[in-house]
């Protein structure tokens, strides 16, 4: 039975942890980086650690369900980018990527000047889909497709995958006129599914109320899912005040999703940086506010793959004293469905 205390802010840094770096001195860019504020919170509170999952809305969804609860990612983003799929269409997510021999390398976030091009070609072609097809993109070449077609057999991003083009069956077309347009660079879909009974969830009562802020399609659409309010802010810093604000009215989930995308530009001190901006936000946050910090998986700011295994959280004000610091560990995890009931009746408890 979940308790509920109406007031909590989850800070969901999302892909935040890491392994040990040589160019760090042997350290990972959480243990590297000058995060007094994420530090003091961690002294004051409760930290531990539970199971990764390799996708935001996986992780998010299992944690605020408390079930293993799997919605395709092509579904979450269409319903977070305020798209709903009619019968028969099929949402399948897009990202930029290359063919090459039968193998595919993922292109994260390309430039503004290649998104606008790739966006461009695939409106041009998108009638090989059928006049019906439609989609809708946002930063980084990244979007959405709503089609008849079901879903090809396309691994899903960021590590890199074998492909039989020939698999790509009715997307075969569109894929490769999209390539010949844009020097081998084409766009892929993927984490396609029609919307069905099962992917229907139920409102989830014990976070009534709740407001989830992100800029990102996945976090917005597992808020949408589950009937709750999102709100889309683009800015790191704005994303922190409009949480502060929302939280006089109920609880909040921030999600930071800069900690991941710094992650897959590979560049550690980049990672460690952002990493201090973040905790220099988390400054603003008034010390009497009960914050729980999450991670949703590792990402490797040297491979630019996500990382299972377990990642830590923590959650202040906590009866009992932490580390001197916040960063990975691996202390007796919790299970990520029983982990949100914890938290809540931890933060309760003390009440
Ligand atoms: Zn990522």
């Amino acid at each position: 039975m979940f308790c509920l205390n109406r007031h909590i802010l989850y800070v969901l840094l999302d892909g935040a942890s890491d392994r040990s770096i040589d160019e760090l001195g042997g350290r990972t860019p959480l243990q590297t980086a000058e995060t007094p504020n994420l530090d003091a919170m961690a002294k004051d509170g409760w930290t531990g650690s539970t199971e990764a999952r390799t996708y935001t809305h996986d992780f998010l969804l299992e944690f605020m369900t408390g079930t293993k609860e799997r919605v395709p990612r092509g579904l979450v983003e269409a319903f977070g980018m305020g798209m709903r799929p009619e019968p028969g269409m099929v949402a399948h997510r897009l990202s930029p990527a290359r063919i090459v021999d039968g193998e595919v390398e993922w292109l994260y976030r390309v430039d503004d000047a290649q998104a606008r091009l790739l966006t461009q070609s695939v409106r041009i072609h998108l009638s090989h889909l059928g006049d019906d097809a439609v989609c809708q993109f946002y930063s980084g070449g990244r979007g959405v497709l709503l089609c008849r077609h079901h879903p090809v057999n396309v691994p899903a991003p960021p590590s890199p995958a074998t492909l039989d083009v020939e698999s790509l069956g009715p997307f075969l077309d569109i894929v490769e006129a999209i390539a010949l347009d844009n020097k081998g660079v084409t766009m892929l879909p993927w984490g396609g599914a029609i919307m069905s009974e099962e992917h229907q969830l139920a409102p989830v009562t014990h976070l009534d109320g709740m407001r989830v802020i992100s800029k990102s399609p996945s976090a917005l659409g597992v808020g949408s899912i589950l009937g709750l309010r999102t709100e889309l802010i683009m800015d790191l810093e704005q994303r922190f005040v409009s949480s502060l604000e929302h939280i006089i009215k109920g609880p909040v989930l921030l999600h930071v999703e800069e900690t991941d995308d710094v992650s897959h530009r590979r560049l550690p001190w980049e990672k460690v940086t952002m990493l201090e901006t973040v905790d220099h936000l988390m400054g603003s946050i008034p010390k009497d506010l009960s914050v729980v910090v999450l991670i949703d998986h590792g990402a490797s700011c040297v491979s630019g793959e996500h990382i299972g295994g377990t990642v830590p959280f923590m959650v202040h004000p906590a009866p009992v004293s932490g580390p001197d610091c916040f960063s990975e560990t691996e202390a007796g995890p919790l299970p990520l469905n029983s982990l949100c009931d914890k938290i809540n009746c931890i933060l309760y408890s003390k009440r």
